[in-house]
């Protein structure tokens, strides 16, 4: 037991500072986007399978996006630089840099040493739903990915269609890897259209039907070439369990849109985070 101090009703009362204020980020032009967005056609489309992952491939400048289809239905979004692996979306710092979900003008960052936009998001039809009275959102990067590593630790047997393994499968025959070189490229995700958030009483992570519905998307502009693999979670709308084969399912659908030549005038590609990485030696 620790002793309780006598000022520690003063020392909680300190009001909370923002850590990374973001306002000196740079300004994301969503008119420029928008603009490029209405003339772009349909290049490819993927559509993932119910408890599976597929990968597919966006050029920078490049729109893609992920809708519902049949089923309220959450997927769990992984990004690489498409020629260097090293360059992966970094969950953990986006969240610093713009909280614990993420909408409409927000960006997807990369890992050190890189540090630079992958992917805006330019259209989120669940916009609307802003913070519940639980304090749950939509599109978070609090989670990890649901995985068969933790699913053993707390209840044993072995379960291959968490997104963890579906996402490793997909990377592999993207790539050409092996499973055990591909498994390590896998990271802390994007849940798009996931409803979470940690309770106020336990600060514990937690997740509630998703109110997606069909029709619904989210909607990125692609910074830089992209890989890109979405899981159709086997936890479904996430209303219940993950890391089993009980809960309804159902796929999601991801297209990539090609702008008009031209229609990006003012756009160029994000370079490399500016830090001269000599770490003060
Ligand atoms: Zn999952």
């Amino acid at each position: 037991m620790t002793d309780i101090p006598a000022d520690a009703e003063t020392r909680r009362a300190v009001a909370p500072v923002i850590c990374y204020p973001n306002d000196t980020l740079p300004k994301v032009d969503l008119a420029l986007y928008r603009g490029a967005r209405e003339g772009a056609r349909k290049v490819d489309e993927v559509l993932v399978p119910p408890r599976e992952a597929m990968a597919f491939r966006v050029a920078a400048g490049q729109f893609f996006r992920v809708s519902s289809v049949e089923g309220p239905q959450v997927g769990d979004l992984n990004l690489w630089n498409a020629h260097d692996l090293s360059e992966r979306f970094y969950s953990g710092k986006t969240r610093a840099l713009h909280g614990t979900h993420l909408s409409t003008g927000e960006r997807m960052w990369s890992a050190f040493p890189f540090l630079r936009p992958m992917a805006t998001i330019t259209e989120d039809t669940l916009g609307w739903y802003g913070i519940d009275g639980y304090g749950g959102s939509v599109h978070d990067v609090i989670g990890t990915r649901c995985d068969p590593y933790t699913h053993n630790l707390l209840s044993g047997g072995q379960y291959h269609h968490c997104c963890h393994s579906n996402l490793t499968r997909a990377l592999a025959d993207a790539t050409g890897m092996t499973l055990a070189e591909a498994e390590p490229h896998v990271h802390d995700v994007l849940n798009v259209f996931m409803c979470t958030g940690f309770t106020r009483d336990t600060g514990q992570y937690f997740m509630k039907a998703s109110p997606v519905r069909p029709g619904d998307y989210l909607e990125f502009f692609a910074e830089i070439d992209l890989l890109g693999a979405l899981s159709a979670c086997p936890g479904g709308d996430c209303s219940s369990e993950h890391s089993s084969d009980e809960a309804a399912c159902y796929p999601l659908l991801v297209e990539v849109f090609a702008p008009e030549e031209g229609a990006l005038q003012g756009w160029s590609q994000p370079g490399t985070n500016g830090y001269d990485r000599t770490h003060g030696r």
